[in-house]
């Protein structure tokens, strides 16, 4: 069939064609050596997808213009469309970005100076039904692809026109429950062949998914471990983290020793402070009694008010006692500012939505 005539050669279902971020670099060179290409131009079509977020085959200009519709006839260049975008009065922005089926995803943009923090979603919706939590509400929809979670940093880099400085896993889902494409996505973001984020800028958050949290540890690169801790009393956290009332305290204090030992790396534990739920002094005492002598950071966030919740935050001066306390028992710990918060763009504020096209 002759290439030049897309009438004969287009696919009758757009499904059919292959996301170019879908294939291994041994598919593209065979894709493209079957179009009678040289061996170089898999790198440069690498290039276009991966680094360069092209959302176009026209804009792949050092490509024969014959490779180039050849290549729009076979393949997609992903899914992700903008359906949504919110700016906080801060500079942060929302986006609610469209999925090739019509599942939605959220992400959020964090400017401040020369830096920009991306936090991106591992899974539309979240399955753990965390209390405090919006998106764990509606319960899972999907996990995302690798390229899904990629996408979302580079669409928001893109809108900022702006290298981003870090990225958190901390927008919807549980990475660890998808927890392969959450690793090449981190691998992709930190390669220089990708978005060549350095790995210590990048931040995996787990609600304490204990056997991934050793698996986290045994990998090579230098990634960043959060975990949402919110409760160092075992009743509490069960009522707050029912999905993660299987993994006990006691099983997750063993594992982080040996995350801590195996990386030589700080973890971060998140704690949402509620008002009268775990922010008492019996909280307070365990929490010191949990991070007492290990190698930690805790991160006090005082808890984002979610539609239909009975939570509330606790007061500043609450989460300063917290501060000090932990500082006495040698446990560094900072009040975290939450951005975002008026486009209900903060942590445990996003939400899951199916967008009918
Ligand atoms: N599922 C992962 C990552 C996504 S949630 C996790 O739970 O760690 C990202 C962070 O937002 C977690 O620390 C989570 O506990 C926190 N969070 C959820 N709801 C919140 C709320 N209403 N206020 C403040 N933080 C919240
Ligand atoms: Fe899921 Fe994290 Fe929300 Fe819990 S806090 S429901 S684990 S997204």
């Amino acid at each position: 069939m002759p290439p030049d005539d897309p009438g004969e050669t287009m696919p009758a279902d757009k499904t059919e064609r292959r996301d170019l971020h879908t294939l291994t670099r041994g598919e593209l060179q065979e894709l493209l050596s079957g179009l009678g290409q040289p061996a170089f131009r898999a790198k440069q079509v690498e290039e276009w997808v991966w680094v360069r977020n092209a959302r176009s085959f026209d804009e792949m200009t050092n490509l024969p213009k014959s490779l180039r519709e050849e290549l729009a006839r076979r393949c997609t260049l992903g899914g992700v469309e903008e359906a949504a975008r919110q700016v906080s009065s801060d500079g942060s922005r929302k986006y609610l970005l469209r999925l090739s089926d019509g599942v939605s995803v959220e992400c959020v943009g964090m400017p401040s100076r020369n830096r920009l923090a991306v936090c991106a979603s591992t899974q539309a919706g979240c399955p753990m039904g965390c209390a405090f939590c919006a998106t764990g509400a509606a319960g899972l929809t999907r996990s995302l692809t690798a390229a899904e979670i990629y996408e979302q940093v580079m669409h928001v880099r893109d809108d900022f026109n702006a290298r981003v400085t870090s990225v958190v896993l901390m927008g919807q889902g549980e990475p660890f429950l998808n927890y392969d494409e959450t690793l090449a996505a981190l691998r992709r973001l930190n390669s220089p062949e990708g978005a060549g984020i350095g790995a210590r800028h990048l931040t995996v958050s787990t609600c304490g998914v204990i056997p991934q949290i050793m698996r986290f540890a045994n990998e090579p690169e230098q990634f960043t471990l959060a975990v949402s801790l919110h409760s160092a009393v075992q009743r509490t956290r069960n009522a707050l983290m029912p999905g993660v009332r299987k993994y006990s305290l006691v099983n997750l204090y063993n594992v982080m020793g040996e995350y801590v030992s195996k990386t030589g790396r700080r973890p971060t534990y998140e704690y949402a402070l509620i008002g009268g739920v775990n922010d008492t002094d019996a909280e307070l005492q365990a929490l010191c009694d949990f991070c007492e002598g290990t190698l930690a950071h805790v991160n006090l966030i005082q808890l984002n008010e979610v539609e239909g919740s009975k939570f509330r935050p606790s007061t500043e001066l609450r989460a300063q006692d917290f501060v000090r306390r932990l500082a006495n028992v040698g446990v560094e710990a900072t009040v975290r500012n939450s951005r975002g918060a008026d486009i209900d763009a903060a942590c445990g504020q996003l939400k899951q939505r199916i967008l009918r096209s």
